[in-house]
């Protein structure tokens, strides 16, 4: 018998992969299923972005790159902090990653132990709290209410921290809830922080050009009180369409740049060149393709949840951002899980029970709407079908 560290007994998944294949098995069955349970956009990368990378491998970049990536990526990741934050970064605290994960892998890394108190959204992505229990130290749910438009509560995060806390993760627009928190409530957060020095703060804004209804994303970035000791996740794969590409970046504060550096050398070593290429065409490049697929998303968000309105025992309040919709399902009588599995075996429609993002999560079900309106009505319809029976 191996002896593995005891990390590996409490480490976590995404059920979202677990879906997906199931999900393509049943397709390889010839099942007809309609998929809404992974959160990539359904939209190919832009033409530009692909020349980009291609370009560059003709031209030989094929070796290795900086550890924090290439200057011109990190510079191009400023130029796009600048316009979309109005706050200056410099390139030398940004970090070009392979994937959104690996910053919040990092950051987990860095701040965890047993101890050791890390807070994180409930519902909320599933690998912050896999990480955390990984690490061994204690995962602190913050609660993400349905009656609070799934915004995290300033009061409630702050009422949490105690003198073991070590690092606070927020996530805004969110996954799974498609919820964003408003700028004054971010504000009476970053005021009360002021309170615990000692606490570090993630914040996961991978989705932030992805907002409707005139609600704007509020980056933590523009509270210079907290730049020392705050982490902005972010990267590509979803506001380009380029989950396959890997490829991240983030902004860390000076004392803890070099860690994340040394971290790389020790495994990732560097992203890979034309990927890096590919994102600074991203960035530099035409945004139509982003407006138009942002403009795609907003359509789909109406679709989805008027249909979901008019399904018996569901109600979903309107999602602000991201591209998932969380409704509530507690009146159907199911539990959120096994209704999440008998609507794919039975209505051959993916989804998510929402438990696999959190305790809080029980009750409701993720849909992505990364997908067509007409498989999203058709998804629509054999739900009703099925609730219906
Ligand atoms: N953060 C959030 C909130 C996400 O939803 C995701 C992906 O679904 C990620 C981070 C990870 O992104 P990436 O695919 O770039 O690793």
């Amino acid at each position: 018998m191996l002896r593995t560290i005891a990390g590996f007994d409490r480490i976590g998944e995404e059920n979202a992969f677990a879906v997906l294949a199931r999900a393509t098995a049943l397709a390889a069955e010839g099942k007809d299923i309609i998929n809404l349970g992974i959160g990539q956009p359904d939209f190919k990368t832009p033409g530009h972005i692909v020349e980009a990378a291609i370009k560059a491998l003709k031209d030989g970049h094929h070796g290795y790159t900086p550890a924090n990536g290439l200057l011109a990526a990190r510079e191009a990741v400023a130029r796009r902090t600048l316009t979309t934050t109005g706050v200056e970064v410099s390139p030398e605290n940004i970090m070009i990653v392979p994937g959104g994960k690996v910053t919040m892998f990092a950051a987990i890394l860095i701040f965890g132990e047993p101890g050791a108190e890390i807070l994180y959204p409930d519902p909320g992505f599933p690998i912050y709290r896999s990480m955390i229990e990984f690490t061994g130290a204690k995962p602190i749910p913050v609660p993400i209410r349905e009656e609070n438009g799934f915004a995290f509560s300033a009061e409630e995060t702050l009422a949490l921290i105690t003198p073991q806390t070590r690092l606070l993760i927020l996530n805004s627009p969110a996954n799974p809830t498609g919820g964003v928190t408003p700028k004054s409530e971010v504000e009476k957060l970053v005021k009360g922080l002021e309170a615990h020095p000692h606490v570090a703060i993630m914040s996961d804004e991978i989705y932030d050009v992805m907002t409707y209804d005139g609600e704007e994303h509020c980056s933590l970035l523009t509270f210079p009180e907290i730049r020392d000791r705050l982490i902005i996740l972010n990267g590509w794969s979803k506001t380009w369409a380029m989950t396959g590409w890997r490829m991240g970046w983030s902004i860390w504060p000076n004392q803890l740049y070099d860690k994340v550096r040394k971290l790389a050398v020790n495994c990732w070593s560097c992203v890979n060149a034309p990927s890096q290429f590919a994102g600074i065409a991203a960035i530099d490049g035409p945004q139509d393709d982003v407006i138009k697929m942002c403009k795609a998303f907003d359509n789909r968000r109406k679709v989805v949840v008027d249909g979901l309105n008019s399904l018996p025992g569901i109600s979903c309040a309107t999602p602000k951002g991201a591209f998932y919709a969380f409704p509530n399902v507690k009146e159907t009588g199911w539990a959120a899980k096994q209704l999440a599995t008998a609507l794919l075996d039975e209505a051959g429609v993916a989804l998510i029970g929402g438990p696999d993002f959190g305790i809080l999560g029980e009750g409701y079900i993720r849909l992505s709407y990364a997908n067509s309106e007409e498989n999203i009505l058709r998804a629509i319809e054999r739900m009703g079908k099925f609730l219906t029976k």
